[in-house]
């Protein structure tokens, strides 16, 4: 069966709210029609919404999560610009290349994979440094690092946080947790297809921007001409403007739900998976208290799989006859944890049904 047929299959599991999917067949219009702009700002006031911020450049970078990132690195950091990294799990990782890129002298604070980071170890790795990033959601462990804590004791360094798979999910608080620059993307708890990342950036990290950041394409003092309502648009590069009536379609379905009932949504789907699971006699490999609802890892028990099958057959078959795809480990924990997603549209309890009654079978079969 071809990947396009499995998808018109449905109606199983799948990423986008049909919401979402109708809007992106919308016609096309010109990246400067009026009725586009309306539709960009109405957009960025959603995200304002959902990031719980008053930030006035806020808005949808073009690019997928990891663009964000690399924007909020190039346009704050100099090189030689002390920068701290929180890093238990791969997307730590990957700031640290972003900002080594930068030329940063990148101070590493490390927690072992499928644990948090210590706060009060990131607040302490240097008495100065010019920025402190963590990633709130390990997509790779599924672990949450406390965030709201660091704000306090941060001083001159402006806050970076990864909020790709947070936002939506679980409480995100710019405003209230101080936080300079952060990034999302769509296709996590946003429920929308992948091509956007939805960005935040406060009013001192804009009068810390660099003069000439390496990237043009990623320029935030460029684009904030361009996104910013009211006065005369510069034009800088081509919004791809199918995407964004995608997330407008996107943010509309979580602001008619409401924030806190999404967060309670992902919650309680996390809660009966974690529970099922545990039932089921497996091993949920992030600690307990700091687990992510949305994304849940849980120890393969090599034990218990079917005859004939390892580890990636048993992921392929719940693809292939049940249409439940779950994500294999990353990095250190390759072959050894399955990462199982609960986000946006697919978090719901009738999926964590399906999917345990389904694993309790081929374990036990
Ligand atoms: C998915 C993810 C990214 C990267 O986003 P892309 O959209 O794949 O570029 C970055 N950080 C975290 C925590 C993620 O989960």
């Amino acid at each position: 069966m071809s990947h396009a047929e499995r998808i018109l299959m449905g109606p199983g599991p799948s990423n986008p709210y049909p919401e979402v999917t109708e809007a992106m067949v919308r016609p096309v219009v010109g990246h400067l029609d009026p009725g586009f702009l309306a539709l960009l700002d109405e957009t960025n006031d959603r995200l304002r919404t959902v990031w719980r911020t008053d930030n006035p450049l806020t808005f949808a970078l073009s690019g997928t999560g990891s663009a964000g990132m690399e924007a909020a690195f190039v346009n704050v950091v100099n090189p030689g610009d002390v920068v701290v990294v929180g890093v238990n799990g791969a997307f730590g990782e990957r700031m640290c290349d972003v900002a080594r890129r930068c030329r940063a002298e990148v101070v590493r604070v490390e927690a072992p994979w499928g644990q948090p980071l210590d706060p009060e170890q990131v607040l302490a790795a240097h008495p100065n440094p010019a920025v402190i990033a963590v990633v709130h959601a390990e997509t790779s462990t599924g672990v949450r690092n406390d965030v709201g804590c660091l704000s306090h004791g941060k001083g001159d360094a402006l806050l970076v946080v990864d909020c790709v798979t947070s936002l939506g999910g679980i409480p995100v608080e710019i405003d209230a947790w101080d936080v300079d620059l952060a990034y999302s993307g769509t296709q996590k708890c946003l429920g929308v297809p992948p091509g956007l990342s939805p960005f935040t950036v406060s009013a001192r990290a804009v009068e810390r921007f660099v003069e000439r950041p390496q990237s043009w394409y990623l320029d935030l003092s460029m684009i904030a001409d361009y996104v910013s309502a009211g006065g005369a648009r510069a034009y800088h590069h081509t919004a791809p403007i199918s995407m964004v009536y995608a997330l407008h379609a996107g943010l509309g379905v979580l602001v008619d739900e409401g924030l806190e009932a999404s967060w309670e949504r992902h919650a309680a789907c996390g809660a009966m998976l974690h529970d099922g699971l545990e039932a089921l006699g497996l091993e949920l490999f992030a600690e307990a208290g700091h687990r992510l609802p949305e994304l849940t890892s849980v120890r393969i028990p090599a034990d218990r799989l079917p005859d004939g099958m390892d580890e990636a057959a048993c992921r392929r078959a719940l693809l292939d006859r049940y249409g439940i795809e779950i994500g294999g480990g990353l990095g250190p924990v390759a072959g050894q944890v399955w990462r199982i997603g609960l986000m946006g549209h697919t978090a719901r309890l009738r999926n964590v049904a399906l999917l345990l009654a389904v694993l309790g079978e081929m374990l036990d079969g």
